[in-house]
């Protein structure tokens, strides 16, 4: 293990010329934050949009030939917000990104290279501010042509030592890109940049992976829906992923690369630096009387619930059913199932492309007559979540009570064999209730 720490900046921490004079303490406050990786400027207010949103605005304005005043009062706005980090002259800045946006590409390799001039602005900025070397993902990333949802390829591994092993000087890299074989620009998702830092403090056998954002650390529920919810102090990386997968700040995909190393994770907030946040590890002593760490909900979900008499014992139901949704390329998150009705629920993007009842009716076909489908919205998945879930006798009997104190019904479970997460699908509109009974129950 190196004497590293990478740290990734979000972009509501990247905002004012007090955000980079913050950002230089964080990294003359450990001789070892050598790295720091940049996403886009954020939003300043609740009103505001991200530089990142502002640029995809720009390039589908370009694409569509809107105006060319419209154009530059636009590019204009994105400048305004680096600006705002420096007392230095950004022409530079400015001439690159009328560059960029002249770019011929097919559009989605073209959106791709429009938004990434966020981060990348973003770390020449902060570079030169800092006085630290800026270092083009160019020369760290190797990803594939799948623009808006890039993966990273192996060789990037050896590409992020050769190129940052051992550096001395204090280096920026802009967060969210990399670039295809034929040396075009593709994105990762969106909050991707927690990626680029994940990837690259495995790959250097960082010490510690510093995630600064607006958060105080891992809350034990969304603080939208319980009021003061408490910050969790420590995670596993299990934890983590069950808590992520349903929606918190970190990207679910930078848990991996650091869990595969044991690199572990500091997710702190920038303007409460130093104060701790929450550290995601390998291990962490549980308690037995506190077994659950964090309760999660996320909407948007949706079931078609297939009832067919004594289908429990058709062979190869199963595969015939999923076939329908693997042929339309829909991912299926869970398949719960009792005796004579099994239910596949996906999420509503999903269905977006996809006419619901041709979906219904290729069901009704591979499973022949007397099968009914039903198709339901509006669904929830909350999930409830730690390690010492395991083993915990009568802990799933006595959230159900509790939820059905609460009055919310449960329509499905699904728990998996390591026992460490327990998924209760609900009403989309009882989920207050739900977060709330079991956060006053088990976690206040
Ligand atoms: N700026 C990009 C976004 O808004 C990537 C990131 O912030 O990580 O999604």
């Amino acid at each position: 293990m190196e004497n590293l720490i990478v740290c990734k900046f979000g972009g509501s921490s990247i905002i004012s010329k007090a955000d980079v004079e913050r950002i230089r303490k964080i990294s003359d406050d450990d001789s070892a934050r050598k790295i720091l990786v940049v996403s886009a400027p954020g939003k300043r207010n609740n009103n505001d949009k991200k530089v990142t949103d502002l640029l995809i605005a720009l390039a589908e304005d370009t694409r569509a030939c809107i105006d060319d005043l419209e154009t530059r009062t636009r590019a204009n706005e994105i400048i305004t917000r680096y600006q705002a980090l420096t007392s230095k002259t950004l022409a530079y800045i400015e001439e690159e990104l009328q560059q960029r946006i002249k770019l011929g590409l097919p559009s989605d390799a073209y959106l791709d290279s429009v938004k990434a001039f966020g981060e990348e602005a973003c770390a020449k900025v902060l570079a030169e501010a800092l006085n630290a070397e800026y270092v083009d993902p160019q020369e760290l990333f190797l990803v594939t042509p799948d623009f808006s949802g890039a993966a990273i390829l192996p060789p990037s591994e050896k590409m992020i030592q050769r190129r940052l092993k051992g550096i001395e000087k204090l280096c920026v890299v802009p967060g969210f890109y990399g670039y295809t074989e034929n040396g075009t620009i593709a994105t990762f998702s969106r909050g991707g940049s927690d990626l680029t830092g994940a990837y690259i403090a495995a790959a250097l056998d960082a010490r510690m992976y510093e995630n600064f954002s607006d958060i105080p650390g891992i809350l034990a529920a969304d603080p939208r829906i319980v009021r003061n919810p408490k910050k969790i102090e420590k995670l596993t990386f299990k934890e983590m992923r069950d808590l992520a997968y349903l929606g918190s700040k970190l990207h679910p995909e930078a848990i991996s690369p650091c869990a595969k190393k044991g690199i572990p994770i500091h997710i702190r907030e920038t303007a409460g630096y130093p104060a701790r946040g929450t550290y995601v590890v390998q291990e962490r002593m549980s308690d037995p009387n506190q077994p659950i760490v964090g309760v999660a909900y996320q909407g948007g979900f949706c079931s078609f619930d297939i009832l067919k008499f004594g289908v429990n014992e058709e062979v190869g139901v199963l595969r015939r059913i999923l076939q329908v949704f693997e042929d339309k390329n829909i991912s299926v998150e869970y398949v719960p199932s009792a005796i004579d009705d099994i239910s596949v629920i996906v999420r509503d993007d999903e269905l977006k492309k996809h006419d619901i009842g041709m979906i219904v009716g290729r069901i009704q076909s591979a499973l022949g007559c007397g099968t009914d489908v039903n198709f339901k919205e509006h669904l929830g998945c909350l999930a409830v979540a730690g390690k010492a879930l395991r083993g915990h006798r009568g802990i799933s009997a006595s959230i159900q009570s509790t939820l059905a104190d609460a009055g919310v019904n449960i329509i499905f479970i699904s728990q998996g064999s390591e026992e460490r997460c327990i998924i209760y699908g609900i009403n989309g509109s009882d989920h207050k209730k739900a977060v709330n009974a079991i956060y006053d129950k088990y976690l206040r």
